[in-house]
């Protein structure tokens, strides 16, 4: 961040501050957030976290839950906060879209926006960029610019259990490239400032319950399809399936992650049959552009090995479609 002086002259004095982060949040959008709301509050801010949706559970026993605002919830409490807001933080995302009918009041406001990011392609909506898209998340960002605004001393069991649960969740639990020798020095300040590693892991991964395994076993024998020609894997999931296994935000997060672990798939699709639209995940290992396949063809992105996209053609039709443009991408796949 170039400006990062006016920022920190911003802060240096009590604001009402909005932080807000990308739709469906995941463990980095919560624990990135999380962390910076920790932080603001040291520094004596009034400071709001305002979701545009729920998030899964497994995210609840994070420091400061019963604090966030859901705005399909709370959407007149969210729309006066925004608006009254002298700073908006912007995390885990960089194109107004993704925060869907927030965007418009963000983007209305007549606060300062800062936005911290990893993605590709920001749009360009803030006054203060701090991006980078060699981090491994958008909480080791919150790190650095707690870190460089000087208030490194100001991270306390809070904030380092917040980010720890942002880097560890997009990180793979700290196995993805962008894991850098600089991540496990951040991670390991943050075991040093508080954050519990092995029951931050326990309370993010240890909470299956009957059903959700269940319906993971279900899944993996019944709807899992394995295109081995083009070293690739799809799962779909009708909303029958949702409904017969009460399956909730968050249950179907990492599945697609079961197609992609097997030997010598590349890429892997996940359909989820939301009622409204069809969601879609991609992850992909090495070079394919997992990002592209969803820019292109399904009103997405993300980062290379693992983006989302959207379709409002039935499962059955977003299923034809995913099977009708692999071959455009067969060569790579191949490799
Ligand atoms: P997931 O599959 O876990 O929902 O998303 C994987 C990655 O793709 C995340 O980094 C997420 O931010 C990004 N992503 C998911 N859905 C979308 C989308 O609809 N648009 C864009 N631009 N990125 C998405
Ligand atoms: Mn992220």
């Amino acid at each position: 961040m170039h400006n990062i002086n006016e920022l920190k002259s911003l802060l240096s004095e009590a604001k009402k501050i909005v932080i807000t982060t990308h739709h469906k949040p995941d463990g980095d959008a919560m624990g990135s957030s999380l962390g910076l709301y920790h932080f603001l509050l040291s520094l004596g801010h009034q400071v709001h976290l305002v979701t545009p949706s729920d998030y899964p559970y497994f995210l609840h026993w994070l420091p400061g839950n019963s604090e966030v605002i859901d705005f399909q919830i709370q959407a007149d409490k969210s729309i006066q906060l925004v608006a009254e807001a002298d700073l908006i933080f912007c995390t885990d995302f960089n194109a107004l879209s993704r925060i869907g009918a927030l965007g418009e009041l963000v983007h209305q406001s007549a606060a300062k926006k800062v936005m911290i990011d990893h993605h590709l392609e920001p749009e360009g909506f803030e006054d203060f960029t701090f991006w980078d898209v060699r981090a491994c998340a958008a909480a080791e960002l919150v790190y650095r610019l707690i870190v460089t605004l000087g208030y490194g001393h100001h991270i306390d069991k809070d904030i380092a259990t917040c980010l720890y649960t942002g880097i560890m969740t997009d990180s793979g639990s700290f196995r993805f490239p962008s894991t850098s020798a600089e991540v496990h020095r951040i991670i390991a300040d943050l075991i040093d400032k508080g954050a519990n590693n092995s029951r931050i892991h326990e309370l993010i991964y240890d909470t299956n319950t009957e059903n959700r395994l269940k319906f993971l076993g279900h899944v993996l024998s019944q709807k899992m399809v394995i295109l081995a020609e083009i070293n690739t894997a799809y799962i779909y999931i009708d909303q029958e399936e949702l409904k017969k296994y009460q399956i909730v935000t968050g249950d179907t997060e990492g599945i697609v992650n079961y197609a992609l672990s097997i030997n010598g798939i590349r890429f892997a699709i996940l359909v989820v049959d939301r009622g409204e639209a069809r969601k879609l995940s991609f992850r992909s290992k090495g070079e394919f552009p997992a990002n592209e396949v969803a820019k292109k063809y399904f009103e997405g992105g993300g980062h290379r090995n693992a983006a989302g996209g959207i379709s409002f053609l039935s499962l059955s039709e977003t299923v034809a479609k995913i099977k009708a443009i692999l071959p455009e991408f067969e060569e790579m796949l191949k490799q």
